[in-house]
């Protein structure tokens, strides 16, 4: 590495670094850099090309298309990536970056006796690990009882405070009365439990927590359609479908989409008559009612790690080597289901269950159960951007798009357990992590 390259990098370590006090967002950094991997894997089509490069100008992707026939002006900045694919930055659809995995701290645990401030500071060091894994985009589907601290964290990443994704937040997620933890089941009935989102009973009250939280900043909203409310503790639907007409139309008056937690057949189909924007689990979702999700444009996100890790949590399952739970069946066979009807599949792992920054394990996963590695990628780029309804912004490797831009060691288009060696990471024009470097 030359001296004035050096410097270069130098100059953009210290600009991530030294933007902590600016109050308003980061502007990307300015010049011209040809970004040199082996493949390229672009988001049109499924093959990685060979001997492709990227060229950034300002903080967007200028051009694409073999090294030799990209113009590179006087001054461009040239940073090779042996060994490596570059992909478009990968996106997460279901996060939660306030929990973490619960065999290190039950959910109840994290929810009842973690301070809210230390609980942000997690967030914080989560947000970090996410980016330097190469996921430039988070939807994150609620705090989980810390309020709107959500807020703040997107706030401080878009100020450049603290490194993280995008950040696509939910606030406190709205579930019925009663019928989400820590209470109120297994605890003290005289005991008045913080809840894990924003409770509601009728019409008005769903409409005036939709409100709140569009009003302190929440992206989506989401809402809770079951939980395990039976009598025997099985999941069964708890918003009623006027409930979640209310809360959905009166998102989608103030332009805000609508994500469903639905695991029980009839909860994922109640959600989807209420006209949400996205389906989260869905394991017990019949064939006839993932048409239905086919028919209105639905999306799904599978969160195959989150049964997966939980099984390793508390039903010894070990991968790789013991036969799959019944809840991880249920999983595969809705995936399997949805995938085979065509419907719209985004990456979304729930993690916060699991270590943020093992995020590839979510695309690594649905290859396990059908998916084609190109599929998977797909999931995590360009369609995941559609459904957050960026896909003018980011999610594809083609002039005019942010330069949100990760490379991997190998090529995850042919082999996708290769998204676990990150070896490049540029959101927005800056760069996070190189084979180098990582701040
Ligand atoms: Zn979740």
């Amino acid at each position: 590495m030359g001296w004035s390259r050096h410097k270069r990098w130098a100059g953009w370590m210290a600009a991530l670094w030294m933007a902590g006090a600016a109050a308003t967002t980061v502007a990307p950094p300015k010049g011209d850099v040809l970004l040199v991997p082996d493949r390229v894997w672009t988001a049109e089509g499924d093959m990685a090309r060979s001997g492709w490069a990227v060229l950034v100008h300002d903080g967007a992707i200028s051009a694409v298309g073999p090294e030799a026939s990209l113009h590179a002006p006087a001054g461009t900045q040239r940073i090779a990536l042996p060994g490596t694919t570059l992909t478009p930055g990968l996106i997460d659809l279901h996060s939660h970056v306030f929990l973490h995995p619960y065999n290190e701290t039950l959910w109840n645990d994290q929810v009842l006796k973690e301070p809210q401030d230390y609980r942000t500071l997690e967030a914080a060091a989560h947000a970090r690990a996410t980016l330097l894994a190469g996921f430039t985009t988070l939807r994150d589907l609620g705090t989980e009882g810390a309020g709107y601290a959500d807020v703040s964290i997107k706030r401080a990443i878009d100020e450049g405070m603290i490194p993280g994704p995008r950040m696509f937040i939910a606030t406190r997620a709205i579930v019925a009365t009663a019928s989400y933890g820590p209470g109120p089941r297994g605890f003290r009935p005289d005991m008045d439990l913080p809840s894990g989102a924003q409770e509601v009973s009728g019409v008005d009250e769903a409409i005036r927590a939709t409100r709140e939280q569009a009003g302190r900043g929440a992206d989506w909203i989401k809402l809770y359609a079951d939980y395990r409310v039976g009598v025997d503790g099985s999941t069964q639907p708890t918003l009623s479908l006027a409930e979640m007409k209310a809360i959905v139309d009166t998102a989608h008056l103030s332009g805000r989409p609508v994500a469903a937690h639905a695991s029980s057949d009839e909860g994922v189909r109640l959600a989807v008559e209420a006209g949400v924007d996205s389906i989260e689990h869905g394991y017990g979702a019949s064939e006839s009612t993932f048409r239905l999700l086919k028919q209105h444009g639905t999306a799904y996100e599978p969160t195959l790690t989150a049964v997966e890790s939980t099984a390793q949590y508390f039903e010894h399952y070990v991968p790789g080597q013991s036969e799959p739970t019944a809840r991880m069946k249920d999983a595969e066979r809705a995936f399997r289901t949805a995938l085979k009807l065509g419907v719209t599949i985004g990456n979304g792992s729930d993690v916060g269950v699991f270590a943020h920054g093992d995020n590839w394990r979510e695309p690594a996963n649905m290859v396990r159960d059908g998916m084609t590695a190109p599929q998977a990628l797909h999931a995590a780029t360009d369609v995941a951007a559609r459904i957050l309804r960026q896909q003018d912004k980011f999610g594809r490797i083609a002039p005019g798009m942010r330069a949100d831009l990760a490379a991997f060691t190998g090529d995850p288009s042919t082999h996708i357990d290769d998204l676990r060696h990150v070896a490049f990471v540029m959101k927005d024009g800056t760069v996070y992590r190189t084979p180098q470097a990582t701040p």
